[in-house]
């Protein structure tokens, strides 16, 4: 699809179900994808990191009203959808045709661990591992232990810019089809 420049960033028009063909597709063909969901907070504070998100595997859409207004003043039209992690996650699982195999990093350890079981509780999809947002972030072990899950899915809950940053610095190390920061998700999982 188009892609709008917000304060350089580059993010991509689509709309939810596009969204969701496009990364279980990408998820078929074994190839990798970034998902960042763009929101005021995350032009504010992800900035220094711009550069390195002009990736081919990284995909940034726009989340909230704060992107619109600024698409309508530079480019005279909102975008097509409002995208978010906390309304798309749940959709991406409604579309795939199977359950996916799912790793939660991220938030505090009785939230992920409250936010897992919703997961394979409610949302019908496989929990392969979680681990919580204060500990051991960077070690290898970290890496090594998602790898060895076999997660297609990577849900990373850290809040900006901490989970972008996260995932530019691991990608290349992660053997996961999708990684996406989802933000306080977790939080809002867990209840
Ligand atoms: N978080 C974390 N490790 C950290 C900082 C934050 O796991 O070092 C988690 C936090 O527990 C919460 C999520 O990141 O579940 C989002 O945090 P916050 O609400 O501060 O970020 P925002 O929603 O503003 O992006």
């Amino acid at each position: 699809g188009k892609i709008v420049p917000i304060a350089g960033f580059p993010v991509h028009e689509t709309t939810r179900q596009d969204l969701a063909i496009h990364l279980l597709t990408t998820l078929h063909q074994h190839e990798k994808i970034s998902l960042l969901f763009a929101n005021s907070n995350f032009v504010v504070k992800c900035k220094s990191l711009l550069n390195r998100m002009y990736n081919d595997s990284v995909l940034i859409v726009n989340d909230g009203v704060g992107l619109d207004i600024v698409a309508k003043c530079l480019h005279g039209g909102a975008f097509k959808a409002n995208l978010n992690g906390t309304d798309f996650t749940p959709y991406l699982f409604c579309e795939s045709s199977r359950p996916l195999r799912v790793f939660m990093l991220g938030a505090k350890p009785e939230v992920v661990e409250k936010a897992a079981e919703h997961v394979e509780q409610r949302l019908g999809q496989t929990i392969v591992g979680y681990c919580d947002g204060y500990s051991g972030l960077d070690d290898p072990q970290m890496i090594a232990r998602i790898n060895q899950s076999g997660a297609e899915l990577l849900l990373v809950a850290l809040g900006n810019p901490l989970q972008e940053e996260w995932i530019l610095n691991h990608r290349d190390s992660l053997d996961v089809g999708i990684v996406t920061g989802v933000g306080a998700l977790f939080d809002f999982w867990a209840g």
